[in-house]
């Protein structure tokens, strides 16, 4: 648990979020502001920072087995889903507690990237 981390107050259930599918390792919970239909964040219940913070194998392994579990429950798994990790200043991440945007609902773009 790191002071002030809004994710992991979500993880630890001191303040709300709308989870919508938990394991050993992960939580996920939809975002508060959706970019498609279906906008869920999958966390590791520990904090790190980001990709770069000597993450255990076990958890990446966590975060890329909860995508298809929480695709599943979100009802996109047959229509399709992008996992996104935003990672540092120039991907735009803004909360420094890893995680991994599971985006469906919808028909997407063909470039997955628009640069500022
Ligand atoms: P990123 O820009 O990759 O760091 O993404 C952070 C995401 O967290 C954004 O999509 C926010 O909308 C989302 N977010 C921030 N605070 C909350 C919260 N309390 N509950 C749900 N989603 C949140
Ligand atoms: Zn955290």
């Amino acid at each position: 648990m790191a002071d002030d981390c809004i994710f992991c107050m979500i993880a630890d259930g001191t303040i709300p979020a709308d989870v919508v599918w938990s394991d050993e390792f992960t939580v996920a919970f939809k975002d508060l502001h959706p970019q498609a239909p279906v906008h869920v964040l999958i966390i590791p219940r520990e904090h790190y920072s980001g990709m770069d913070d000597e993450v255990p194998p076990e958890v990446h392994a966590a975060l890329c087995a909860a995508g298809p579990a929480v695709a599943k429950v979100m009802g996109v798994g047959a229509t399709g889903y992008r996992l996104i990790v935003n990672t540092g200043p120039d991907a735009g991440q803004t909360v420094p507690h890893l995680h991994v945007h599971l985006l469906g609902g919808a028909p997407m773009s063909e470039g997955m990237v628009a640069l500022a």
